[in-house]
């Protein structure tokens, strides 16, 4: 899962960033309005962060722009204590929930999970797959009770692959949700993780779609396919 977070203040910025990175998500930040709303608008963010006072561009513009482009993703606004008609701004700019300075960055994090969860149409923390579980509050997976241990590529393609249950999906769109802007992008790696996972799991749950990428199917449509 890939977020992006837009905040002018640096220490605030850092504090959000390490906070997400810690939890398995991958992250890209900026520090103003105008760099926020490009990276927003050019790539494919499972979510975002956005501070409503911003340089440049303010962020209810930036929303507001982002929504007439059609651009969905879920986004988290923060907004100044006290100041009800920014949230109620955001909210009808497009934001799909708030919290407000100061926070606990632990509720930044839990806001992010739920937007994440029912974007992709979960409304537990826990998403389930027969014997397999992933944990989105703890950021773990296991099989059957036990733990797996996974490096933080496989946690991400794991998780996008769980919370995009029942969807084909392909080596380019993993490649873009688990890696930052700047990193060296190789979709051959993905084949790769998609191998490992498969070896830690035990299980057979990862399908590979010759020519179009990777599915996990919940049991109730595997079923349903006859298999
Ligand atoms: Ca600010």
């Amino acid at each position: 899962m890939r977020i992006l977070v837009v905040e002018d203040d640096p220490d605030l910025n850092r504090q959000l960033v390490e906070a997400l990175e810690e939890a398995g998500y991958v992250v890209d930040k900026a520090f103003d309005g105008e760099e926020g709303h490009f990276l927003g608008d050019t790539e494919p963010y499972d979510a975002a962060i956005l501070d409503i006072g911003l340089p440049q561009k303010d962020g209810i513009s930036v929303l507001e722009e982002w929504r007439e482009a059609g651009r969905s993703l879920p986004v988290l606004i923060l907004t100044a204590r006290d100041r009800w008609s920014d949230k109620v701004a955001g909210i009808d700019a497009g934001a799909d929930d708030y919290v407000a300075k100061p926070f606990h960055v632990e509720e930044v994090l839990a806001r992010v999970r739920a937007l994440i969860r029912r974007a992709a149409g979960h409304s537990s923390s826990e998403i389930t797959c027969g014997p397999l579980r992933l944990d989105t509050r703890g950021a773990k997976a296991t099989v059957n009770g036990v733990a797996l241990k996974l490096t933080s590529h496989e946690f991400r393609l794991l998780s996008y692959l769980l919370h995009h249950m029942d969807k084909v999906v392909s080596r380019t769109e993993l490649v873009e949700h688990m890696y930052d802007q700047d990193f060296d992008r190789d979709s051959n790696t993905i084949e790769v993780f998609v191998g490992r996972l498969r070896k830690k799991m035990g299980l057979d749950v990862i399908e590979t779609i010759r020519g179009l990428g990777y599915r996990i199917q919940s049991p109730s449509q595997a079923s349903g396919d006859g298999r």
